[in-house]
C-alpha cells in the first residue's frame, strides 16, 4: 500500500509540474504574441534584436534589421472601417511572413509597422530580400464587399556591421531608411548609408528614434 501511495504521490507531482511549466509556456507565447496577427510583438523583437545582435557580434557575422511601414494605411480604415483595417493587417502579416526565410524572424513593433530581423546577410542580399518582401506585398491587394484596394509599403534596411554600435543604433537607422523610402515616393526599399549623413539630415524629423534607442 506504502509503495502504491508512494507512486500516486509522484505521479500527481509530476503531472502538476508538467501541468505548470506548460503553464508558463503558455504565458511565455502569449506575452511574445502580437493578440491582432499572430506574430511576436514588440516587447519580444527587442529581446530578439539584442540577442542577435551580441551573438552577431560575437561571431562576426552580419546581420541586418528592416522595418517595413504599411503606405496610406489610414485609406484602408477611412475607406472600409477599423475592423477591416485590422483583417488587411491580418493580410500584411500573412503576406510579410510567407516571404520570410525559416532564419529570419517578423514581428508587429505596433500599427501598421512590422520590423524583421534577417541573419547572415550582406547589403546586397538584404535588399534582395526586402525587395521581395516589398514586391509581395505590392502583388497583393485587399478586398472586401468586391472593393479592392492595393496594398504596399516602403522598407528601410540597416545594417549591423559596425563595432561600436547597439542594437537601438541599427533599428533607428532602419527607421530613417523607411523614411527616406516614404519620402522618394513609398512603395519602395532604401538601404541605410552610414557614409552619407542620412541620421543627419533625417533626424531632426524623427523624434520617436532616440526615444526607441534609449528604450533597447
Ligand atoms: P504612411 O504612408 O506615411 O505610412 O501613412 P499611413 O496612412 O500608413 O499612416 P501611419 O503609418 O502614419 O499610421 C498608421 C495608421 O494605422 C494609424 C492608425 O490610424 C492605423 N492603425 C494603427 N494601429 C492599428 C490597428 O491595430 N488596427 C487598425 N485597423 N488600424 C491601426
Ligand atoms: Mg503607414
Amino acid at each position: 500500500i506504502a509503495r502504491t501511495v508512494l507512486l500516486t504521490f509522484i505521479g500527481v507531482l509530476s503531472f502538476n509540474l508538467s501541468y505548470r511549466l506548460r503553464s508558463f509556456d503558455a504565458l511565455e507565447i502569449l506575452a511574445s504574441t502580437d493578440s491582432l496577427t499572430g506574430l511576436k510583438n514588440r516587447r519580444y523583437f527587442f529581446e530578439l534584436a539584442n540577442l542577435e545582435f551580441e551573438r552577431s557580434q560575437r561571431y562576426a557575422s552580419k546581420l541586418c534589421m528592416v522595418i517595413a511601414d504599411i503606405d496610406n494605411f489610414k485609406h484602408i480604415n477611412d475607406t472600409f472601417g477599423h475592423a477591416q483595417g485590422d483583417e488587411a493587417l491580418k493580410l500584411c502579416a500573412d503576406i510579410l511572413t510567407k516571404g520570410t526565410r525559416n532564419i529570419d524572424i517578423v514581428c508587429r513593433l505596433g500599427g501598421d509597422e512590422f520590423a524583421i530581423i534577417l541573419r547572415n546577410v550582406d547589403e546586397v542580399k538584404a535588399m534582395e530580400l526586402a525587395e521581395a518582401h516589398r514586391v509581395l506585398l505590392d502583388g497583393s491587394s485587399f478586398v472586401f464587399a468586391k472593393q479592392s484596394y492595393s496594398i504596399y509599403g516602403s522598407f528601410g534596411v540597416a545594417m549591423m556591421d559596425v563595432a561600436n554600435m547597439t542594437s537601438g543604433d541599427v533599428l533607428a537607422n532602419a527607421d530613417i531608411a523607411c523614411h527616406i523610402a516614404k519620402r522618394g515616393g513609398r512603395n519602395r526599399s532604401h538601404l541605410y548609408e552610414q557614409s552619407s549623413d542620412e541620421k543627419n539630415i533625417m533626424g531632426s524629423e524623427l523624434g520617436w528614434t532616440k526615444r526607441l534607442r534609449e528604450a533597447m
